[in-house]
């Protein structure tokens, strides 16, 4: 089994978070048991006060390189294991849905990595929404995590849509039932952040929503850059 190396793996990566969720609930139950989700910190924990989004950028594409790091050593190891496999692409499928193949913000909160909040965006403990996402498909059986079913956001925060500049957000708060649609108007999102593909020759990152979450934004342990 390849868990005990999956494990001794993230040993070695003390701040990045991970779970496994069995696959029961999605489309791809019939191919692959489980999946496992990993969370990568941003180098640097933006607030609103020192936010830049080439900054934001920047800690996307640190975050990426140490994701793509890791999935190639797991790939390592699930290979070694001759243990199927899917490592599900980032992008969404089209302009039209803004929706990938497969979510990896469902697969955190049903491993029990965060809550989605009101920013439609994953909240975990430790970061807050401050974290990359990845995840693996794995036909085997994992221990899973306890999953999230509702929004922990206090009642009372509306920190990140007061800072949405399309006011996209809808002060919603999550329960596993709920859809996309009515916690963040996506098109809404979308279409400010393509705004930019002229200027930046790419969409605006945009992390306002992710750098005001309070969760996160002190008491954090020292992270790598
Ligand atoms: S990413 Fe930016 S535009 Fe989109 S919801 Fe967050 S703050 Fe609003
Ligand atoms: S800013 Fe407040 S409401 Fe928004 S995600 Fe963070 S805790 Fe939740």
């Amino acid at each position: 089994m390849p868990e005990k190396e999956i494990r001794k793996l993230f040993s070695e990566y003390p701040d990045i978070l991970y779970g496994f969720t069995d696959l029961s609930y999605c489309s791809y139950k019939n191919s692959y048991h489980s999946a496992l989700v990993f969370a990568v910190p941003y180098g640097k924990q933006l607030t609103p006060e020192n936010y830049t989004e080439e900054e934001f950028e920047q800690g996307i594409q640190t975050a990426r390189s140490r994701l793509e790091t890791v999935v190639a050593q797991i790939e390592q190891i699930l290979q070694k294991h001759q243990t199927k496999y899917w490592v599900p692409p980032v992008a969404q499928e089209n302009e039209t849905e803004l929706r990938a193949l497969f979510s990896f913000k469902t697969a955190a909160a049903r491993a029990g990595i965060g809550w989605f909040g009101k920013n439609d965006v994953i909240i975990t403990e430790r970061y807050g929404p401050r974290v990359r996402l990845s995840a693996i498909l794995i036909d085997a059986v994992f221990p899973y995590g306890r999953p999230f079913t509702a929004c922990r956001c206090p009642e009372n925060c509306t920190e990140c849509i007061d800072i949405c500049p399309c006011k996209a957000l809808k002060n919603v708060r999550w329960t596993l039932e709920k859809d996309r649609s009515e916690i963040i108007d996506y098109q809404k999102c979308n279409r400010m952040r393509s705004a930019f593909i002229k200027k930046l020759g790419r969409k605006s990152s945009c992390g306002l929503c992710l750098a005001a979450c309070p969760f996160g934004m002190s008491g954090q342990e020292p992270l790598r850059s």
